[in-house]
């Protein structure tokens, strides 16, 4: 038996009860088998109970062997186990609580807890109960119970994932971001954030222009448009944080929704700082003369077809002044290796000192050196050289005192190979060798066939 109340029409009919049926048409039979078979058929358990301490059932229809193992009839006034024993003990009085919620406003409520099966299983349910009069008067509970151990378990993997993908990607040491295409910020995680000094909150709501400003033409900007135009885009750029330019490289890529429109993107920033120094330093090592910090030989076979093309195009200028230390072989010889060194630094310092920005100066041999002028006359150039001369010959230095050079000017004659022109240089600086030393000699200006 797992019904001790009749399920006839209760005597004194409840608020919801008249409630219910004034909203029923009259098509509706009032059949309590009608109705039973349906309570049966349904999944879960339907029930009437009263409000005691077991929840003493007076109705438990078919479900609840499915649901708890027991068979309905175990329920009915707590023939073999109470309502209240297969609740999960710890949420029994979070269950209670809602139940006086019912009494007091008088209104349906639901709420989710666990009960343990015949079989030791336990299982989430979901119940709705409302406050109804019984047989007799009584306040009763009439509800239903259903199975949501799946959803539970099923929601609780997803938040547990959740929580895994979130700290996957708040410890990667990059910078990872979503932006949508009005190029606002969706999200923006990972510990590469501290590197720029800003959180994840800083960039709820703000847009790109909020972050980076106006930055129209640059790589970063060039490349959120390509990103939204559906291309996934390598880009570099810098942040200025605590008076330090920091190198980041980036990929952004379109992210595409089901038709096939672009709604954003997805980026990954990394800091990249001490790579680009390394590489600014290995740069320097290719290009400089470690020594004396002046531009190396292999420098000047790289850059000389530039700077003459420039010229060319542009009918300009372009000098070269070559110069020697005239017996630096004493230096070394009377001083030292170390104090040699010293002399070619000091000299560097003075030259590079008294040179534009535009010049360039090379250490193309040991104590030998080409100075490259864009847009310098012969006589500029001259005029320089002279300068150099008499600053190097002024210069006392400790223990050697001062040096000297010998210098040759050359200007490149239109369309002269850097061969030919060099080599005028270079004989110029010789001839003022020969002379004694210390002097500034014009290169001739008549071609050398060889
Ligand atoms: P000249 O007036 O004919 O140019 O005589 P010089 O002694 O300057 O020329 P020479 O070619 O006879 O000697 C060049 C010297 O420069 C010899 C070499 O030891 C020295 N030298 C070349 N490179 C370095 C360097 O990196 N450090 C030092 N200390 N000496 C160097
Ligand atoms: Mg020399
Ligand atoms: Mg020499």
């Amino acid at each position: 038996m797992r019904n001790k109340e009749t399920i006839k029409k209760p005597d004194k009919p409840s608020i919801t009860d008249q409630n219910a049926r004034e909203k029923s048409s009259d098509t509706r039979p009032k059949n309590n088998d009608f109705c039973v078979h349906i309570l049966d058929n349904l999944p879960g358990i339907a029930y009437r109970c009263l409000i005691d301490q077991h929840w003493t059932m007076l109705f438990v229809s078919e479900g609840a062997r499915d649901l708890t193992g027991y068979e309905p009839a175990d329920f009915i006034e707590n023939a073999t186990v109470s309502y209240n024993d297969i609740i999960h003990p710890d949420d029994r009085e979070r269950v209670r609580m809602k139940v006086d919620e019912i009494m007091d406003k008088q209104k349906h409520r639901s709420f989710e807890y666990r009960i343990v099966t015949k079989s030791g299983e336990t299982k989430w349910v979901w119940e709705q109960a409302v406050r109804v009069k019984g047989d007799n008067g009584t306040e009763c509970l009439d509800g239903i119970v259903l199975d949501i151990t799946d959803r539970i378990h099923l929601n609780q993997a997803l938040r547990l994932e959740q929580q895994r993908l979130g700290r996957v990607v708040d410890s990667t040491a990059d910078i990872i971001f979503e932006i949508d295409n009005k190029k606002r910020f969706v999200s923006v995680y990972g510990k590469g954030l501290e590197h720029i000094g800003l959180k994840s909150e800083d960039f709820t709501n703000k847009t790109v222009i909020d972050i980076f400003g106006p930055d129209e033409g640059s790589p970063r900007h060039q490349a959120y448009q390509k990103a939204l135009e559906g291309e996934t885009v390598h880009y570099d750029w810098t942040h200025r944080h605590n008076d330090q330019t920091l190198y980041f490289s980036s990929s952004l890529s379109p992210i595409i929704n089901m038709k096939g429109r672009v709604v954003g993107a997805v980026g990954i920033a990394r800091e990249v700082t001490e790579q680009k120094r390394h590489q600014q330093h290995i740069e320097r090592l290719s290009y400089r003369d470690q020594l004396t910090g002046a531009y190396n030989r292999y420098y000047l076979y790289e850059s000389i077809e530039r700077e003459m093309s420039l010229a060319d195009r542009y009918r300009e200028a372009l000098s070269m002044i070559t110069f020697d230390i005239d017996i630096f072989k004493r230096i070394n010889d009377d001083y030292g290796h170390a104090v040699g060194d010293e002399a070619l630094k000091n000299l560097t310092f003075t030259v590079t000192h008294m040179i534009r920005k535009s010049d360039i100066l090379f250490r193309t041999g040991g104590e030998e050196f080409v100075l490259v002028l864009p847009k310098t006359s012969q006589r500029a150039a001259m005029k320089l050289a002279e300068r150099i001369r008499q600053a190097l010959a002024m210069c006392t230095h400790h223990p050697y005192g001062t040096l000297t050079c010998s210098f040759g000017v050359a200007s490149r004659l239109p369309g002269e190979s850097f061969d030919a022109w060099w080599k005028r240089g270079d004989q110029a600086m010789y001839q003022g060798k020969r002379h004694g030393g210390n002097c500034v000699q014009a290169a001739n200006e008549a071609r050398k066939t060889t």
